[in-house]
């Protein structure tokens, strides 16, 4: 089949690399002429697990092509993909339209034969019918169908999800498009379901979704608070209600509170549909403000943990989790501002999302090269993003180079028995 995508970025590199993987003709669409031309020289432009591999043997058997010109991407598609940003807007937080806006208006005239136009993006409900308005405003005569197509992926581990996905989701008024679609994703048919709705309900469900998960993570999150006054163990609490598979033993893990370009944005956007229609979504107002909260919270518990007015910080991880170097929204870079405020000295690592860090930091903090020059005469290791790498910490080494053995582990991820043998002074959360 031959696929547009437009918008280039965290969602839309994986979805192209994916699908040209699979045997289709791809198209890649960005605005940004820099990122065109790094990924038209064989360089990504994010990174992700599994990416690069996959990214080079579909280029190279020329599956994938990229392109600032949406006429020769769109005029010879059978599926324009829509994965454009959704950005909260700065004041009210509602899911901002305007790429989605013009991505619609600029492909519009592009539209040759039967297309299918399938949102990607997570986008407010009732989106797929300003879409159609204004294509059809633009090109009265194309023969298009608007599909909403929510995607689902976990940043980290975007292409692993792609090929294994849980469920793909298509929001079709139009049996011939749910068709379409259908045998777009064919190659997963045997594996997941595929469920066809109203485009209404598919636009709900990713924010119902995301929304969910966002309020089991602060869920878990009060309960850490909880154990931590009570002394019971978040982990043993967590593995014992898990083992209900009423709850589900996933999303269990208590930390910094969530972040990254989705949850925060979606449960915004949610709230304020919500608002606008009169409906009261009370658990996902409490959850946006607790977690909102959480990030002093931890700060806190940093500064706590030091005996100095000016402490030393090293900072692990600065992504918003790990397997990617995105650091929008970051629970990390959040707490780091807090810590910053609060006269805090800090030295940051992380193994891939320095640069993205520095865009957003500047030089309010100082860059490692690696864990261990990170350390050096610090008065607290704070661990922010659960970097694998992070969790064989040589203790020992740890120990020389710090000034003070003090370890506040806010992902949990730190044998907390070998820091206490090392003679650290450990708090994780939740226990
Ligand atoms: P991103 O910012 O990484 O990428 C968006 C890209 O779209 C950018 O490269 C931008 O230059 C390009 N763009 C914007 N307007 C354009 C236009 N008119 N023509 C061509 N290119 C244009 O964003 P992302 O993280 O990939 O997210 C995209 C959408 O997918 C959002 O709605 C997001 O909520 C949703 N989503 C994201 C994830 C995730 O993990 N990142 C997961 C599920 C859903």
């Amino acid at each position: 089949m031959k696929i547009a995508i437009i918008g280039t970025g965290y969602v839309g590199l994986p979805t192209g690399v994916g699908l040209a993987e699979l045997g289709n003709d791809v198209v890649c669409i960005d605005r940004e002429p820099s990122k065109i031309e790094r990924l038209n020289h064989g360089q990504l432009t994010i990174f992700e697990d599994g990416l690069e591999e996959l990214f080079k043997k579909n280029a190279q058997a020329k599956r994938i092509r990229f392109t600032t010109s949406m006429k020769e991407g769109v005029s010879s598609a059978d599926v324009v993909l829509i994965a454009v940003g959704t950005p909260p807007h700065p004041v009210t937080k509602e899911a901002d339209m305007k790429y989605i806006h013009a991505a619609a208006t600029e492909l519009a005239e592009y539209l040759t034969g039967y297309t299918v136009v399938a949102t990607k993006s997570t986008v407010p409900v009732g989106t797929g019918d300003d879409v159609e308005t204004l294509i059809r405003k633009k090109n009265p005569t194309a023969d298009f169908d608007v599909v909403s197509l929510p995607e689902f992926l976990r940043e980290g581990y975007a292409i692993h999800d792609f090929f294994n996905p849980d469920r793909i989701i298509i929001g079709a008024n139009s049996e011939r498009a749910c068709a379409l679609l259908k045998q777009l994703y064919q190659p997963f048919a045997h594996k997941t379901t595929i469920l066809c709705v109203k485009r209404r309900s598919s636009e709900t469900i990713k924010y119902a979704s995301n929304a969910f998960l966002a309020m089991k993570i602060h869920y878990i999150n009060e309960m850490a608070n909880f154990c931590e006054k009570t002394g019971a163990d978040i982990f043993e609490v967590a593995k014992g209600m898990g083992l209900d598979s009423r709850i589900g033993n996933r999303f269990l893990n208590p930390g910094p509170g969530y972040g990254g370009s989705c949850f925060p944005k979606d449960t915004n956007a949610m709230a304020y549909m919500a608002r606008q229609n009169g409906v009261d979504l009370t658990l996902i107002e409490t959850t946006i403000k607790g977690n909102e909260l959480r990030f002093a919270q931890m700060a806190e518990k940093v500064i706590q943990a030091t005996k100095s007015d000016t402490p030393k910080i090293a900072v692990l991880g600065l992504a918003f989790k790990n397997g990617t170097d995105d650091c929008r929204m970051s629970p990390a870079l959040s707490i780091v501002q807090e810590l910053i405020r609060r006269n805090a000295q800090i030295t940051a690592f992380d193994p891939k999302a320095m640069e993205n860090a520095k865009l957003i930091l500047g030089d309010k903090i100082t860059y490692a090269d690696d864990i261990y020059s990170c350390l050096k005469d610090a008065d607290v290791l704070a661990v922010l993003t659960e970097w694998e790498d992070f969790k064989a910490l040589d203790f020992e080494k740890a120990a020389h180079l710090m000034a003070q053995k003090v370890i506040v582990d806010c992902r949990n991820m730190l044998d907390m028995n070998k820091a206490l043998e090392y003679g650290f002074s450990y708090q994780g959360v939740g226990r």
